[in-house]
């Protein structure tokens, strides 16, 4: 099947709670800029984490954006149901090199990048292990995540010099990916991590636009890198700011009072929220 073309954008929530104002302002955003367009809107359901997510929180999800007037053009996207997709994508990035097996556990890839000769930073640069210790690790049954090298996808583009996005509040960006460093494409848990399965379903579903909250903008540098080692179009981007709650902070899902069912439950309507949320 072909993706579909002109605007397409989407609204890719984890199923982890119950929607609060900060999704439906998203969810609304995104749907209102595909009606605009008269383009087309996707929901896609982030379920990879099974230990975190729950089917009742995704046929939650469903109903609450039916409630706030959210319609899609695609059946829903369960990435709980994608496992093959990711695997070959994997497999590609693996053939050439572009990935390494890594034992270390988040804390020891945190520790080993704060003491790194270059000086403390964020972003964890690793390197593969000699193939004896990776073969007695994986003989002993050790778990491993793979990482992205950045090293490694720098020399198969010949440099980052053309890796650049388009923002729609601040033109076009050029790429770093050494911002993100040796991001997990695979957890030791799930086989897949974030950023490869987001990637492999914008390029799947043939997403032109991805428009989600300002707290994701960082991860342009690193999908953005993924599509061009998977040979995928990048999207332009839209960010938008995060809604916060009555104490300034951002939302989240443990905020019982903020979410849509008990705004629901409380005598909103669709109508006021919108106008609430300024939309
Ligand atoms: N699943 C992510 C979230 O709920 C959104 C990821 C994305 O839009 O790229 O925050």
């Amino acid at each position: 099947m072909s993706p579909p073309a002109g605007f397409v954008t989407r609204f890719a929530p984890s199923p982890t709670g119950r929607l609060h104002r900060g999704h439906a302002f998203s969810a609304l955003t995104a749907h209102d800029a595909a009606r605009a367009a008269g383009g087309r809107l996707n929901l896609r359901i982030e379920d990879i984490d099974t230990a975190r997510c729950r089917p009742a929180f995704a046929q939650a999800i469903i109903a609450d954006l039916a409630w706030l007037g959210v319609t899609w053009d695609e059946p829903v996207v369960f990435q709980s149901k994608r496992q093959v997709a990711y695997a070959e994508a994997l497999r590609a990035l693996r053939d050439r090199g572009l990935v390494y097996r890594c034992f270390k556990t988040r804390a020891e890839a945190a520790a080993a990048s704060a003491s790194a000769p270059h000086g403390p930073q964020l972003a964890f640069l690793g390197a593969a292990l000699p193939l004896d210790e990776e073969a007695r690790r994986l003989a002993a049954g050790e778990a491993f995540a793979w990482r992205l090298s950045i090293a490694a996808a720098e020399r198969e583009l010949d440099g980052f010099a053309n890796l650049a996005f388009q923002d729609a509040d601040r033109g076009r960006i050029r790429a770093d990916p050494w911002l993100a460093g040796d991001v997990i494409l695979a957890r030791k848990d799930l086989g897949v991590a974030y950023h490869l399965a987001a990637v492999v379903d914008d390029g799947a579903s043939g997403v032109t636009c991805v428009i989600r909250g300002e707290d994701l903008r960082e991860a342009c540098h690193v999908q953005v890198l993924l599509q061009a080692l998977l040979r995928l179009p990048t999207p332009d981007y839209r960010h938008h700011p995060l809604i916060l709650g009555a104490d300034g902070k951002r939302l989240a899902k443990r905020d019982a009072s903020e979410t849509i069912a008990s705004l629901r439950a409380g005598g909103a309507t669709p109508e006021r929220l919108r106008a609430e949320l300024g939309l």
